[in-house]
């Protein structure tokens, strides 16, 4: 599997191959690492975030809506053109061509795990169908959890404290 995640030293995005034999997650823009303790049957799923240690995480298609919102703005710059030159069909066609396509890619696109606090992404992960989906409630908690957080200012730099979390 492997993880993408977001450095919460230097806040660039790394992209890693994970198996049971890596020690730590490392950043690729800086010194930053995690040390990683994978169990040897990993691929099968993980019940909590390597990179913060949370244990809500919820599955949801490895969908880009970027490429999506890119299909639709061309189709509705192209009908329109066509529209302008009175082809009527081929403008709605245009239209119902790239819904087509946005509902092929979201079905042909594989499911990744996602970490609600970190928003880390894990793919390559078999038996995602069996975890939970996204909660909007969960997403909520966390977003007012984390907007608490900010407003308590940053959290004093301790590089005493060597602790892991529990396992
Ligand atoms: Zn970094
Ligand atoms: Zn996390």
């Amino acid at each position: 599997m492997n993880v993408t995640f977001s450095c919460p030293e230097c806040d660039q995005t790394t992209r890693q191959e994970l198996a049971p034999e890596t020690p730590r997650i490392d950043c690729a823009h800086c010194d930053y690492a995690i040390p990683t303790s994978l169990p040897a049957d990993a691929n099968k799923g993980i019940d909590r975030c390597l990179v913060c240690g949370c244990r809500e995480l919820y599955v949801r298609k490895d969908f880009s809506q970027r490429l999506g919102l890119t299909v639709v703005v061309s189709a509705m710059v192209l009908s329109s053109i066509a529209w302008g030159f009175h082809w009527r069909y081929a403008a709605y066609g245009i239209l119902f061509a790239a819904a087509l396509i946005d509902v092929l890619l979201y079905f042909s696109v594989g499911n990744l795990l996602q970490c609600y606090r970190c928003r880390t992404e894990y793919r390559g992960l078999a038996g995602l169908e069996d975890q939970e989906p996204f909660s909007l409630e969960t997403h909520e908690r966390f977003r007012q959890q984390a907007a608490r957080l900010a407003e308590a200012g940053p959290p004093p730099a301790d590089p005493s404290s060597g602790s892991s979390p529990p396992g």
